[in-house]
């Protein structure tokens, strides 16, 4: 008992001492700033934060620390000081306390969104909760706040339509951005138990959100509630212990509940996007990636709104979203809400306004302001698969020289000159990259694939591969998991920021899958299944094609036409091995077909050298000489024990093995 208490005060003493470093690092990156904006020196210097990131993880692993956590870490660090480098070049570190609005009581979720976007300046800024978004803007108007955060869109339900109709009535600017991951909570009193719950209170739309999660509970009632953060005050105030409130974890601390269970949204990606809004427009630095965002109203006559659009295009910039609005008393007629890249200070974006001014019967500007979807600094592939950055060697890849005619609508190299990419979440499939899925060949348990996961990430591998529904020749084989192995594969990718690939096998799944998985993968054995390809082409996700193992290219070919035909374009294929006569190996693995395909299509190509090989000793070897042919990425087996997989786990790769083929594919 002595020994704890000791380790734990000494654990005490190294959490304050990282405190204190933290506290040291933020006050020096405001010295860097201060620097920076003397010299004009970029913001952000990319290179110089993958340098430090790369050179982190070699020092971290020497002291036994994964590169997935000092990743993390560094990742919320260098975003901290990009925050700091904003507000300071906004001119917020010169001024007095702040005063800021949101919706709803303390503990609220526009509440966090405002703690988050002033993190570095907490100590200058006062936050305030008024009742409803009329009340929050007219707050900022007239001038008894700086700043207002009001909702503009959540991932569940869309838009947020009331906050665009006030935008298009109120005088402020849009001056910042917040994005919050809203994780919903269901919480209790400190006695509560879950089991004990008969009335649930929230707002209706959080309600909404945690549909599936409280059908489960037996003879419970979900109350709809004003407000998120109030519901759960009322239920700290109520002193009942079968009553419990959704909401953040935070107000649940606010008002001294206990958290019965996290995580309780049906949708896992939920995120709420907020507007900052004052009386002056900002003038952002140039060095920071911007948003721009206007209204207007285009005239009722043919081809204005691509007239207007094309300006856009014209000045080379990337729109980012386009609402439309009714106009109030003027039936079927529209406002057009535009958020694109670009800062009004750039001469491109000052250019397209004024054009946009005369080709629209009316414009607002609504502001310019730091866009909050930066990118992450991220560390290269080679130095997690390398163990330390290094040289990149010389590559040639070798690039379809001549096209050839396939007669294919939409798959071939005439529909599409150049490569397709696919992007989903970090990783990019297609063009010049080159990725690795790694991953079980089934999932098994919650464990098994979070270790998989864990891996895969150390290693440099982008996606994460899990069976859920498995093919199996023999109907007495292991069938898979099912629903419940694609939550843990699910949540497996969201814990190691890994987008997952996992196999659907009837039309009738399709769409319960796609809300999981970020690619869907038709089996070999299905890539004739003409009805489950029509399904997946009506689907959303991407899809990887494997090549059926008795299929011609010109048949493999004309299943993604299928899927494109359906009106998804996003498909990526995959050899994975043909039957010939030799029985040495499962299959027989296709090289040839690879620069073929890169000439005849436009699809990513990935190679399969797990069951084209079907024995673990040459997996390795084949997956060496398939990156000499020029595919777009491999799909590789691994398992923690592949002596006690429950499928193919003579094919699948030990974590060392894993290891030391990513090292080989891109130690150099
Ligand atoms: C798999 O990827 O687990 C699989 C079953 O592959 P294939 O359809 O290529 O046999
Ligand atoms: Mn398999």
């Amino acid at each position: 008992m002595e020994e704890l208490e000791k380790i734990r005060s000494e654990i005490n003493r190294v959490d304050e001492a990282i405190l204190e470093a933290l506290a040291a690092r933020r006050t020096l990156s405001r010295r860097v700033i201060e620097a920076k904006d003397r010299s004009g020196a970029p913001i952000r210097d990319a290179a110089r934060e993958e340098m430090l990131l790369s050179d982190l993880i070699s020092k971290g692993r020497g002291r036994g620390l994964d590169a997935h956590l000092v990743t993390r870490v560094f990742q919320e660090i260098i975003d901290d000081s990009v925050r700091s480098q904003q507000l300071h070049l906004q001119g917020y570190a010169q001024s007095d306390l702040k005063r800021v609005v949101f919706q709803g009581i303390e503990g609220a979720y526009g509440d966090l969104a405002a703690r988050k976007y002033f993190a570095p300046y907490l100590d200058r800024t006062f936050f305030e909760g008024v009742p409803g978004l009329r009340q929050v803007i007219g707050a900022v108007e007239d001038g008894d706040a700086d700043y207002a955060l009001v909702p503009v869109e959540n991932t569940a339900a869309g838009s947020i339509n009331e906050v665009y109709d006030l935008l298009s009535v109120s005088q402020l600017s849009i001056v910042g951005e917040e994005v919050l991951r809203i994780e919903h909570c269901l919480l209790g009193l400190p006695e509560a138990q879950l089991a004990g719950i008969r009335r649930i209170y929230s707002h209706p739309q959080a309600l909404a959100e945690c549909v599936k999660f409280v059908a489960r509970l037996p003879d419970c009632q979900a109350i709809p509630w004003p407000d998120a953060a109030m519901a759960v005050r009322k239920v700290g105030e109520d002193r009942d212990p079968s009553v419990a409130a959704v909401g953040s974890e935070e107000a649940g601390r606010l008002y001294g509940l206990k958290v019965l269970q996290r995580n309780i949204e049906d949708q896992p990606h939920n995120f709420t996007r907020f507007l900052v809004l004052a009386r002056k427009p900002a003038k952002v630095d140039r060095r920071i990636p911007c948003k721009t965002s206007l209204i207007m109203a285009t005239s009722h006559e043919e081809g204005s709104l691509l007239k207007a659009l094309s300006i856009l295009y014209e000045h080379g910039i990337n729109l980012l979203k386009l609402e439309s609005r009714p106009i109030p008393g003027m039936p079927f007629q529209y406002l057009f809400y535009l958020d694109f890249e670009g800062n009004a200070a750039e001469e491109r974006v000052a250019g397209a306004l004024e054009k946009l001014h005369s080709a629209t019967t009316s414009m607002k500007f609504l502001g310019s302001y730091p866009m909050q979807q930066r990118p992450r600094t991220a560390p290269r592939i080679e130095t997690l698969a390398a163990g330390g950055p290094r040289e990149e060697g010389e590559q040639t890849e070798p690039i379809p020289e001549k096209k050839e005619k396939s007669g294919l609508r939409l798959v071939g190299r005439d529909a599409r000159p150049e490569d397709t990419v696919i992007a989903v979440g970090g990783a990019r499939i297609g063009g010049d990259g080159f990725v690795v899925i790694g991953g079980p060949c089934a999932v098994e348990s919650r464990e098994q694939i979070l270790q998989c996961a864990r891996f895969v990430k150390e290693c440099g591998g982008q996606l994460l591969r899990g069976g859920c529904f498995k093919p199996r020749t023999s109907p007495y084989s292991f069938q898979g998991l099912g629903f419940e192995a694609l939550e843990m594969l699910a949540e497996a990718g969201r814990e190691y920021d890994l987008p997952v690939v996992t196999e659907v096998l009837s039309p009738s799944d399709v769409e319960p899958v796609a809300r999981l998985a970020d690619i869907l993968q038709i089996g070999a054995r299905n890539m004739q299944n003409f009805s489950l390809l029509a399904e997946v082409g009506r689907s959303n996700r991407p899809v990887l094609l494997k090549r059926g193992m008795m299929s011609t290219l010109d048949e493999f070919l004309n299943a993604a036409e299928y899927i494109m035909a359906g009106g998804n374009h996003r498909v990526i294929l995959c050899e994975r091995g043909i039957r010939t006569f030799e029985t040495a190996t499962r299959n027989t693995l296709d090289l040839g077909s690879i620069p073929i395909l890169r000439r005849m299509t436009h699809l990513p190509i990935l190679v399969d050298p797990s069951h084209a090989a079907g024995r673990r000793d040459l997996v390795i070897p084949l997956a060496l000489a398939a990156r000499a042919v020029g595919p777009h990425g491999l799909i590789v087996e691994m398992h923690p024990d592949p002596d006690h997989a429950m499928s193919d786990g003579p094919q699948s790769l030990h974590f060392h093995e894993f290891a030391d083929l990513m090292s080989r594919l891109y130690g150099g």
